[in-house]
């Protein structure tokens, strides 16, 4: 009984460090690693008692590589980059 109880409210503390908004909010800093060193201890102690902030983790992760992959493969030239760039700034 007093073993579960303690477990429990480990579990509870290391969560509680972060909330899934808070985790969210940083979510795609935490995907480019721009994280400050207390936020990413926290980001992830968070996912690892979170499994659906995890999953989104992974899923984040996983589109970021799938586009940068993309990228690389196009090879765009830097001025056709900037003219796409000043387009869409046009255009807003
Ligand atoms: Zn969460």
């Amino acid at each position: 009984m007093e073993v579960s109880f303690s477990r429990t409210r480990n579990t509870y503390e290391l969560i509680s460090t972060m909330n899934c908004t808070q985790a969210r909010t940083l979510m795609s800093a935490a995907v480019d690693g721009e994280l400050t060193l207390k936020e990413q201890e926290g980001f992830e102690q968070h996912i690892a008692g979170c499994s659906t902030c995890f999953s989104e983790f992974k899923e984040a992760q996983k589109t970021k590589s799938i586009i940068r992959e993309k990228i690389i493969r196009f090879k765009a030239p830097q001025s056709l980059i900037n003219s796409v760039l000043k387009l869409t700034e046009t255009t807003f």
